[in-house]
């Protein structure tokens, strides 16, 4: 694998890539969705043909891992195509992050066309609040497909849980029980300020790492260990078990020094901090005539000039960031 050269002004190496192949998605989660939404015209989106140039592009830059996220990528037609192309690039890691809910069907499939791991996004084990929080989300279809991706035998599956005070806070405890019955790992997201929503509002239901800590230690010894997936979360074990349980802290505990990463939305807008608006547009480069990798490549390189330091999220509530999660690539 050829060494990154893609670092910034603050040295901060970047080898992680999160690509977005759709702003599209069948679930309206409170957090991430208003209940209507527009979606981007075609014309505007990436073809998987320039998904796979950037995402080659990257390679050769000294990208080490990719994910695909969206938006729901495996509503994106011809998905399956692509985790293929991609898969044949060489790289340490290739995951995908879904709300599950095409996984029964397409789990075995997406693993055989060389996806590694997989993240499942999972706020509720009651039917009743998880339709609610995804506003058009079953449960069961997400609970068969989580079962069909641990057939398929991923490298690593680990379940995502965006925790609101006073919506799914109290099922912290059974959530965790779950993991260590299915043997995946679990990870708890403080929710980001990220476009405007009107079902909460999010400066009131902020539920910090330390109280979901707090929560689970009423239940198990947390052990914490230095181990990391080349992302913001910080992990613990527990005694009896082998799941890793994870804690993503925008908010409480700012993961901003060891920034490894930057994203690209279904536009070809590359985001070079979750939390800033800098960005580059590299969607002009790829359509640009004639075509000229050089080029696409010099304009990633120099746009690590524009990653900022750090996010600036406040805690009370206010929209700091116009786009929504499905449209940054979550
Ligand atoms: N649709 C897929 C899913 O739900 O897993 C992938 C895209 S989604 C935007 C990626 C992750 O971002 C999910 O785990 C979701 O829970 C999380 N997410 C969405 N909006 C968020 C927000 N405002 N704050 C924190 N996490 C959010
Ligand atoms: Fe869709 Fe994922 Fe956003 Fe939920 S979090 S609305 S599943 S993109």
């Amino acid at each position: 694998m050829s060494q990154s050269k893609l670092t910034d002004r603050f040295g901060r190496t970047v080898n992680y890539v999160r690509l977005s192949v759709t702003d599209r998605c069948d679930f309206r989660c409170v957090y991430c969705m208003a209940e209507e939404m527009t979606f981007l015209p075609r014309q505007q989106v990436l073809t998987l043909e320039e998904i796979a140039r950037l995402a080659k592009t990257f390679v050769s830059l000294g990208t080490e891992k990719i994910r695909l996220t969206g938006g729901e990528p495996l509503v994106r037609k011809d998905i399956i195509e692509l985790v293929r192309e991609i898969g044949t690039y060489g790289l340490r890691d290739f995951a995908m992050t879904t709300n599950g809910s095409q996984l029964p069907t397409m789990a075995e499939p997406l693993r055989k066309a060389g996806l590694k791991r997989l993240n499942i996004s999972l706020d509720s084990l009651d039917p009743i609040k998880f339709a609610s929080i995804t506003r058009t989300g079953k449960l069961s279809r997400v609970l068969e497909g989580l079962d069909a991706a641990r057939e398929a035998g991923f490298d690593g599956i680990k379940l995502n849980t965006v925790v609101m005070k006073g919506g799914n806070d109290h099922e912290v405890p059974d959530l965790i029980e779950f993991a260590r019955k299915k043997n995946v790992d679990i990870t708890f997201i403080e929710e980001m300020p990220l476009g405007t929503i009107s079902a909460h509002d999010r400066g009131q239901a902020l539920c910090t790492s330390d109280e979901v800590r707090d929560i689970v230690r009423q239940h198990h010894e947390l052990i914490p260990t230095p181990e990391d997936s080349g992302g913001p979360a910080r992990y613990y074990r527990m005694s009896d078990s082998p799941i890793k349980v994870g804690f993503i802290s925008p908010h409480s505990h700012n993961f901003c020094a060891t920034c490894n990463r930057v994203r690209v939305t279904v536009e070809g807008r590359l985001l070079l901090c979750l939390g800033n608006e800098h960005s580059v547009d590299l969607r002009r480069v790829l359509r640009g005539y004639p075509v000229n990798d050089d080029k696409l490549r010099q304009t990633i390189i120099d746009s690590m000039d524009l990653k900022p330091e750090r996010h600036h999220f406040s805690t009370n509530g206010d929209v700091q960031i116009l786009r929504f999660m499905n449209m940054t690539g979550g």
